[in-house]
């Protein structure tokens, strides 16, 4: 390595947080804003925390001792003699000086500095400003009209930044135009090293507003280029996977017959296209990743128990993986059920388990005894390690986050040396070896298997995320709701009429109807105590004017046996009326429920409320569900309920949302800190994510591109960094 590509080794650790470990780095490590050296502003028309340029006549100056030692200078305008009383004036101020300092502010003197402008104690200042020959024309000496301003770490000073970032800049190869011609021309893209200059040193001025909104030209080219690379990374992903071998499944049919003779229903048709899409993804020896999206309701549950059948029936094992523990209760007592006498093992494995039970549940798994594992994270936790797996079933997938989704991916992968794979974009996960949750043995001295994948959500994908991050992924869509279920009424209702909501419950509980009455969730763990006190005195009021109705309290601080007692008692319907927090928000499934009070319904999102009302209109009967509100509604609020109230139809749910939230935000708290893009942005860059999608499929064919050093630019540097 050439001496000059080094960074200094006194900044080395802090560079490093700004994930700058090579000099190449500086490259994109893009400015977030500049200032505009050159623009003199007129000293009436200084505003707090500007950068700008001054200029003035000196009008005093002194060295002042207190409260420490500094050298004071005021200016005022050229053209301003000063009589009047309204003089604007700033205040230059120095603790550290030098004697040609204090020549260059003598009383009198014409100047020109350069800074920042804070609100000091008699009236505006800077503090330690630079000076600027008078004589400067609007274009500096170094023909930079702006000067960038980067995102640092504490301790970096900006000026070290633009050093290295100039360093960086002179090094031809880095700048190596590595799009080929024509598609830069077809999508008029600035070359690289045009971009790079124009982003780093703009010349200028009047191009502020554009590189700070990121609009400009130059922008477009690296979030193109950046796009590309992750489009490029995705396809390798997919290829190695295609590369890798998976067990191939033949379903022998000894056993799922039996399960669907015992069900009460026959599967609807959109769900036996979903089976054969997944059967047939399963009989193919590569891995199958594949993303099952259906309504609440929609009866995906049964299309991954009939998939997990399959590869039982051929000899291997399955991961059923759900997000919270209630929910993959659930579905261990389903699946319980349905299984009821036919000879599958399941094991149930969560983080609740005691320390002998996780073990023996863990040694099922690694014996291959287990043939249906079913639990929450606990599953893919180092020490869980499986025989023969064939597939992972992921309920809920949007729940854990694309990020995870990510990392869940590569966990399924046989890890090799090094573990890196060319893989998600710039986000790439690293897993150390030895963090591997679900490997996979050699079977029959074959090289590793991995096992398929199967997810299942309720969210639908909006368009940028299916272009880009779940680009690799196919999908099978279940757009019909079992027949037999009638709609779901539903009512805004003021809180004020709550006693008439309970009188309404009680009739239908004593009638035999089952309700859930839900209270709101608060995020912050105080306010966690003021939700369970609102839970605890509804409970307490329902019991007492219910009487010969079971009214049960089931709340997140609850033991995860408790839990599970009282969720099954519901299913029982020994509990008629079940007083909850929003742990049931996801998943559960009880047909017999056919009311949904939900309390303060203003404080939750469309999605939540959206699921919440799907846990009822599961059964045969007629259901309602109750929306409470308090008096004062947010414009918000008002348009969410106004959107819960008129339409039950998920994707409309699902836009709307995207609508009144703005996009971005569609992906919830929990997926908000979507991996890999430094600068695109796939809801405001749709045009760019679509170009590069075009484009990666066409540049694999061009011989003059190279692929590896284009990936190189955007992936490296975190390479370096998982190694660090
Ligand atoms: P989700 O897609 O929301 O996960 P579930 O799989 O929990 O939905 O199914 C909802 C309910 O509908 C369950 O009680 C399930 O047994 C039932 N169900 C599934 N498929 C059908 C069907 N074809 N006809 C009637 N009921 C069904
Ligand atoms: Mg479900």
């Amino acid at each position: 390595m050439n001496e000059e590509t080094y960074l200094p080794p006194a900044l080395r650790p802090k560079l490093a947080k700004l994930r700058i470990a090579h000099l190449r780095d500086c490259l994109l490590h893009l400015p977030m804003r500049y200032e505009d050296q050159t623009r003199v502003v007129a000293l009436r028309d200084l505003m707090v925390g500007e950068s700008v340029v001054v200029e003035g006549v000196v009008e005093f100056a002194e060295t002042q001792f207190r409260p420490r030692r500094q050298f004071v200078a005021l200016i005022r305008a050229s053209d301003d003699d000063g009589s009047s009383h309204f003089t604007p004036r700033l205040t230059l101020r120095y603790f550290n000086f030098y004697p040609n300092i204090v020549k260059a502010l003598t009383i009198g003197n014409s100047i020109r500095v350069f800074g920042e402008i804070r609100e000091g104690r008699n009236g505006l200042e800077i503090v330690h400003p630079l000076f600027k020959k008078t004589d400067a024309k609007p274009q500096s000496s170094e023909g930079e009209a702006l000067t960038a301003v980067y995102p640092s770490a504490a301790g970096i000073p900006q000026a070290a930044l633009r050093t290295l970032a100039t360093k960086a800049l002179k090094v031809r190869d880095w700048q190596a135009e590595l799009l080929p011609a024509p598609f830069r021309e077809s999508l008029q893209l600035l070359s690289w090293s045009d971009a790079l200059a124009a982003l780093h040193q703009p010349t200028d001025v009047s191009a502020i507003g554009a590189l700070e909104s990121r609009n400009h030209p130059a922008w477009r080219r690296v979030k193109f280029d950046e796009l590309l690379a992750q489009q490029l990374a995705l396809k390798d992903a997919k290829t190695l996977r295609a590369a890798e071998s998976s067990p191939s499944i033949t379903p022998t049919q000894l056993i799922s017959p039996l399960m669907m003779q015992r069900l009460s229903f026959t599967l609807t048709s959109a769900q036996k296209r979903a089976v054969s899409d997944v059967l047939a993804d399963l009989t193919r020896d590569v891995p199958m990743t594949r993303l099952l999206q259906g309504d609440v309701g929609s009866g995906k549950t049964i299309v991954a128990a009939l998939a997990a059948l399959a590869c039982i029936e051929a000899g291997y094992q399955v991961a059923f993986m759900a997000p919270t523990e209630l929910l993959a209760e659930q579905h261990f007592r389903k699946l319980t059920h349905w299984l009821k006498d036919l000879p599958v093992q399941l094991t149930w494995l969560a983080g609740s388990l005691t320390t002998a039970e996780l073990k023996a549940a863990q040694d099922k798994c690694k014996r291959g005894e287990a043939q249906i594992a079913i639990g929450t994270h606990a599953l893919f936790q180092k020490k869980v390690s499986f025989a023969r797996l064939a597939l992972v079933v992921v309920d809920e997938q949007h729940r854990f986050g694309v990020e995870q989704r990510l990392q869940l991916r590569s966990k399924t992968l046989p890890l090799g040396e090094g573990a890196q794979r060319a893989g998600e974009g710039d986000g790439v996960r690293f897993n150390e070896p030895d963090d591997n949750p679900i490997p996979t043995l050699p079977l029959k001295g074959r090289e590793q298997l991995a096992p398929h994948t199967l997810m299942l959500s309720a969210t639908p994908i909006p368009r940028s995320l299916a272009m880009s991050y779940y680009a690799d992924l196919d999908v099978s869509v279940i757009d019909e709701i079992p027949s037999g279920r009638q709609p779901i009424v539903t009512k805004l209702v003021s809180e004020q009429r709550r006693a008439e909501i309970a009188e309404r419950i009680y009739k239908a509980a004593q009638q035999g109807a089952q309700a859930y009455w839900v209270c709101p969730l608060i995020e912050e763990s105080d306010k966690l105590e003021v939700q369970l006190q609102d839970a605890s005195a509804l409970y307490a009021d329902l019991v007492m004017i219910m009487p010969n109705v079971r009214v049960a309290l089931l709340h997140g601080r609850m033991k995860a046996d408790e839990k599970a007692e009282v969720m099954q008692a519901f299913i029982e319907n020994e509990v008629q009326v079940l007083v909850s927090t929003t742990v049931i928000e996801v998943g559960v499934d009880v047909p017999n429920a056919s009311w949904m009070v939900i309390e303060h319904a203003e404080r939750f999102g469309l999605a939540q409320l959206h699921q919440l009302r799907g846990r009822v209109g599961r059964g045969s009967a007629a259901s309602t569900c109750i929306l409470l509100f308090a008096d004062k509604l947010s414009d918000t609020a008002k348009q969410r309920l106004k959107v819960i109230y008129e339409t039950t139809d998920g994707f409309v749910i699902a836009r709307e949302d995207l609508r009144i939230r703005g996009p971005g935000e569609l992906l919830g708290p929990r997926q908000s800190g979507v991996p890999g893009l430094r600068y695109a942005n796939i809801e405001e860059d749709i045009d760019l994510v679509e170009a590069a999608r075009d484009v990666a499929t066409k540049i694999s064919a061009d011989p003059s591109f190279n692929r590896t050093a284009f990936l190189a630019r955007w992936i490296q540097n975190r390479t370096e960094f998982a190694k660090a």
